[in-house]
């Protein structure tokens, strides 16, 4: 498909032109000195980016999962990292579908305006990890609040967010008819919580991405924050997680392109042994390998967002999606990286910031394991394997 004929070219060109501010460079300043991308974030949140999601009577622009998804891809296309911000797109679809008319009220139009954020989702632990119903942390009813008391772990972008939702265990899993039940999700002010009775420690990791662990010990919540009914908050959370797969695919798509342009143009200029390395069929290969599987996931990267907007089904192509772009992006990463040969190593050339990245989306937000026994499960009916 060429820019003329693509229907999303002018919301791409939006996007474009404001990463054009904000080049690899800058990235690659952030990612040296471990910060985070402030000026960037605030640029498209001014922008109205962030608030793509949100219906306009609540001043967002009220476009879908789709839209959102191009413009995450648009980041990543450009040698920045969504990853920095595409929390407030997947979140915003759990407040936007199972919060209540006054919750709406309460914080759509302020994260509209740019003066909430709601970046962040607590959901890992460190006991339960991929087995979410495991999860240990409570909320207790106590009058007129809950009160949280656990752990998570991985917990992205707290230090950089005013909201977050929280899922804990509002009923024992052994008083539940089924494990899966028993557990809510809440929106935490980060802004009262951090401090009484919830204590952040950030985890240094391989990427330069800001997540942490997260210690509840008393912490009390307004029983009006509980999103949706009690007991429900794993079903609301599957639901927020098939947006976040078919998002994260399109940042994949769009590391993907970033890491094939890259390697391509390397490839034509590189001269060694008398000709461009490029016209070896042996760089030229893995290269167009690449290419190929990148497009087949992008099919079906829109086929998740087309079912995810219209309301159907989408658990299968969402997983598909995501695992297909997150293979993808990962082959265009390695053949990008092999053919910068020495170069791909250095960090001016922005290949090996990508890289690591990239490498993320085969474990985060859902590893490519659980991807292929949710496909074995529910798409081909095979037993259950764990
Ligand atoms: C940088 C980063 C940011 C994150 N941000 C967030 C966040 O904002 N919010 C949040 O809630 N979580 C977040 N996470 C957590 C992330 O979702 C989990 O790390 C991920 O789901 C895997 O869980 P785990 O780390 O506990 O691995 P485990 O569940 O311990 O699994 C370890 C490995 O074993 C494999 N495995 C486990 N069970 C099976 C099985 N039955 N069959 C086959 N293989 C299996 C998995 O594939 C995996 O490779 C983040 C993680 C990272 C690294």
């Amino acid at each position: 498909m060429t820019r003329d004929d693509d229907p999303h070219e002018e919301l791409r060109a939006g996007v474009r032109d404001l990463c054009a501010a904000f080049p690899p460079e800058y990235f690659r300043e952030v990612d040296a000195r471990r910060g985070y991308p402030d000026a960037f974030v605030d640029a498209l949140t001014k922008a109205g980016w962030l608030a793509a999601l949100i219906p306009a009577e609540y001043g967002g622009s009220g476009l879908g999962v789709t839209e959102a998804s191009i413009i995450m891809e648009e980041i990543n296309r450009a040698g920045g990292n969504a990853g920095a911000c595409h929390g407030q797109m997947y979140n915003m679809g759990t407040l936007l579908r199972h919060g209540s008319a006054e919750q709406k009220a309460r914080y759509l139009p302020a994260i509209a305006r740019g003066e909430l954020r709601l970046q962040s989702m607590g959901v890992t632990e460190p006991a339960a990890g991929t087995d979410t119903a495991a999860i240990r942390t409570t909320a207790r009813r106590r009058g007129d609040r809950y009160v949280v008391n656990g752990q998570k772990v991985w917990i992205s972008r707290v230090q950089h967010s005013d909201l977050m939702i929280l899922l804990a265990r509002t009923t024992p899993a052994d008083a539940s008819r089924k494990r899966s039940e028993g557990l809510s999700i809440f929106l935490v002010d980060l802004r009262e919580a951090i401090g009484h009775g919830m204590e952040v420690r950030p985890i240094a990791n391989m990427v330069n991405h800001e997540t942490n662990e997260l210690f509840f010990d008393g912490l009390e919540i307004p029983a009006e924050n509980l999103i949706g009914e009690e007991g429900k908050g794993f079903r609301y959370i599957l639901d927020g997680l098939n947006a976040e797969r078919a998002i994260i695919a399109a940042e994949c798509i769009g590391d993907g392109r970033w890491f094939i342009d890259k390697v391509t143009r390397y490839a034509g200029e590189r001269v060694v042994f008398g000709r461009p390395i490029g016209q070896n069929q042996g760089v030229q290969f893995p290269i167009a390998e690449a290419h190929i599987e990148l497009e087949a996931a992008n099919l079906m990267r829109f086929d998740a967002c087309r079912r995810f907007d219209a309301g159907e089904p989408c658990g299968a192509q969402a997983n598909m999606a995501k695992y297909l772009a997150a293979k993808a992006s990962w082959e265009a990463a390695n053949a990008c990286l092999q053919f910068h040969g020495g170069f791909g190593f250095a960090a001016d050339y922005d290949v090996e910031r990508k890289f690591r990245e990239t490498r993320l989306y085969q474990v985060a937000p859902i590893s490519t394991n659980l991807i292929l026994a949710y496909v074995a499960e529910h798409v081909l009916g095979l037993p259950r394997s764990y």
